[in-house]
């Protein structure tokens, strides 16, 4: 491991023109691909969309899109940004209609524009429909060189526009039996979301990398989404999991499900429940804040230490911290305040400020950590640049000692399922070892759970559920088959048409 020494002339301060990183807000964390949200058989459908978009806000912030059919035609609008500032009132009426799926874009495979935005839209001889994809697909890059050779031509880089083109070459007449010869060539990480003028289809992957739910309103309208969170504000009831390799078609005559793929092992993304997926939410059925505390108690067992408070890195750590103080008996309190109005295009400003990247994002409330013996619970570390600056933010207003405590494994390895995990040479777990990681973090302790633990806290209700912790074990469910040098984002930056915004 490259070490990198703390400035000489302040014990515990770093200088940002050591960490080369661009400023950004979102630079800590590993990032989510998608959120998606559909709903069948309500007036409002559009609206709904909208607000199940927005509480899904959180997997995705570089585009928003909605499509809606009121049986006739199809309805689209998309842009860049977030929800709120993608659709305006009159962008929202004009989305008419009783059916509508909406997508939340963070971009894994493909750059991120206009063009790329989702739902994609499609016209072909199946006639018109939209898709809406959140995760990854491992083998896109052969599928779309194999289906160029044949003629097919693009619109987007999106890994997803591999499905419609393979739904229009399949030779079926039917819709379902051409979407299902399509998903049986596809691999990967997929929940999937498909508008015709006469049904909404809801998928997920033979090994259920990524959550999907399906709901219904008082109404009766049925809802599909990410995660429930989405439900909560849409009214919608929680009725269960879509499950692994389930793909249902909902319609006028109500739901129904098929089974189109080979039985396989499902590999839930242990992530959604570390860090990725809201704690208000259930996913895997499952609920993620139950999960999380059961983290933070597992964390407190295996990591006990001597301390006067517990605090979170806010906000994904901190029902974790909660379940280690609840565990420990030393008391939580809240030490670190997180900004939530940080847009992805902070400017750095041209004068260089100490830690401006961690400071402009989180602020150290001394009264409660100084003099303290500190617990610092956070749920990951990947470069180790941020977790380092917020270090120096507490011992700069006189924490007496801090013992880092994560609870997730050590971060070791890259994700080709939907997540935007750093190369394998950044992940700082990769190159080394805890010790090394203490120091130069300079904690006076670091715990990380163990991966045996991990498994451990998330069997809440004694059900037993495979999970894929390929980024902490390398043990990868599913052959990363167009695996490339750097990251999976830039799988198809060979393609050279710019869209300028
Ligand atoms: S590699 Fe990690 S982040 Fe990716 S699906 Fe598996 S557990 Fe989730």
């Amino acid at each position: 491991m490259k070490k990198i020494s703390p400035n000489p002339d302040a014990e515990y301060t770093v200088h940002m023109s050591e960490f080369p990183e661009p400023v950004s807000a979102e630079v800590r964390k590993p990032r989510e691909e998608c959120g998606i949200y559909g709903i069948f058989g309500c007036p409002e459908a559009a609206n709904f969309t909208y607000l199940g978009l927005y509480s899904l806000q959180h997997r995705g912030q570089e585009s928003a899109g909605i499509v809606s059919t009121n049986g006739e035609r199809l309805y689209r609008f998309a842009g860049m940004g977030q929800v709120a500032q993608v659709f305006a009132a009159d962008k929202l009426r004009e989305l008419i209609g009783h059916a509508a799926i909406g997508h939340n874009r963070y971009s894994t495979t493909g750059a991120s524009f206009l063009r790329n935005a989702q739902p994609i839209r499609v016209e072909s001889h199946l006639g018109s429909f939209s898709l809406a994809h959140n995760g990854n697909l491992v083998n896109s890059w052969t599928l779309r060189k194999r289906l160029e050779k044949a003629g097919s031509i693009f619109q987007t880089t999106v890994d997803s526009e591999v499905v419609v083109h393979l739904m229009s070459r399949s030779g079926k007449q039917d819709f379902l039996d051409a979407l299902a010869a399509a998903l049986r060539q596809i691999k990967g990480a997929y929940s999937l979301l498909v508008l015709t003028r006469d049904a909404l289809y809801a998928v997920r992957d033979p090994n259920g990398f990524r959550p999907l739910v399906l709901g219904q309103r008082p109404d009766g309208a049925y809802t599909v989404a990410s995660e429930t969170c989405a439900f909560d504000i849409t009214e919608s009831k929680y009725i269960r999991d879509i499950e692994p390799g389930e793909l249902i078609r909902i319609d006028n005559l109500g739901v129904t499900s098929y089974y189109p793929f080979d039985r396989r092992s499902e590999t839930l993304c242990i992530f959604e429940n570390i860090y990725f997926s809201r704690p208000d939410s259930i996913i895997f059925n499952q609920s993620v804040y139950e999960v999380r505390k059961n983290l933070g108690r597992e964390l407190a067992r295996e990591h006990p230490i001597e301390a006067d408070v517990v605090v979170a890195v806010p906000d994904s750590s901190t029902v974790a911290a909660l379940g280690y103080a609840e565990e420990s008996g030393i008391p939580y309190t809240i030490g670190l305040i997180r900004s939530h109005y940080i847009g992805r295009t902070f400017i750095e400003p041209e004068q260089k400020i100490r830690d401006f990247g961690a400071k402009i994002k989180y602020n150290v409330i001394e009264s409660a950590v100084r003099d303290k013996r500190i617990v610092l619970v956070d749920d990951s570390i990947m470069r180790g640049t941020t977790s380092c600056k917020l270090i120096s933010m507490f011992r700069n207003v006189g924490a007496k000692e801090i013992h880092l405590r994560i609870s997730a494994p050590p971060t070791r390895f890259p994700c080709y399922y939907g997540i935007d995990i750093p190369t394998e040479k950044e992940l700082i777990a990769a190159t080394s070892s805890v010790a090394e990681i203490c120091e130069y973090l300079h904690v006076d302790s670091l715990g990380y759970l163990s991966l045996a633990n991990a498994h451990q806290a998330m069997q809440l209700n004694g059900k037993k559920q495979n999970w894929c912790d390929a980024c902490f074990s390398g043990h990868y469910p599913l052959n990363p088959e167009d695996q490339r040098e750097g990251n999976q984002k830039d799988l198809f930056s060979e393609y050279l048409v710019e869209e300028i915004r």
